[in-house]
């Protein structure tokens, strides 16, 4: 897609800090990072996020994200690392290009993880047999 910014940005029309590419994915640091080492692995071909990802390039990417979360995590001496995914606008998708966050975590570094909400456990059962009826 010509007018995507992650595309320019594989293709190298849009300078980035590269940290690794091969033929299927292209991961780079974040202009805007949680922490220093925050960086985002994308799929090469424009893909807007996780349901239009085929199978393989996501298995690649997943493989690539461990690989890589693990020289992020060396380089900047992090205690932990999340990876996140933002998919759709709900969920704090702003660039409709799949990529994966790898985010290195210090001890005390105040990133707030979500609260999570007291339901009842009906309504978790509920939603459990939901899934699983869509899934089958
Ligand atoms: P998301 O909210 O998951 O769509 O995240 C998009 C991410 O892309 C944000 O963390 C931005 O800081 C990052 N970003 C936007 N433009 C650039 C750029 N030119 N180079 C590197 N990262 C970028
Ligand atoms: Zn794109």
């Amino acid at each position: 897609m010509t007018d995507c910014l992650f595309c320019k940005i594989a293709s190298g029309e849009v300078p980035s800090f590269k940290i690794y590419e091969d033929d299927v994915v292209y991961a780079f640091l974040d202009i805007n990072p949680v922490n220093l080492g925050h960086a985002l692995v994308i799929p090469k071909k424009h893909h807007k996020n996780l349901y239009d990802l085929p199978d393989e390039t996501l298995s690649h990417m997943a493989r690539e994200t461990k690989k890589l979360a693990a020289a992020i995590k060396e380089a900047v001496s992090a205690d932990g690392i999340n990876i996140m995914m933002n998919n759709d606008p709900a969920a704090g998708q702003i660039i409709f290009h799949a990529h994966v966050h790898i985010i290195p975590r210090f001890e005390g570094d105040g990133y707030k993880h979500w609260k999570g909400l007291e339901l009842s456990e009906e309504k978790i059962k509920k939603s459990a047999e939901k899934i699983q009826s869509i899934l089958s």
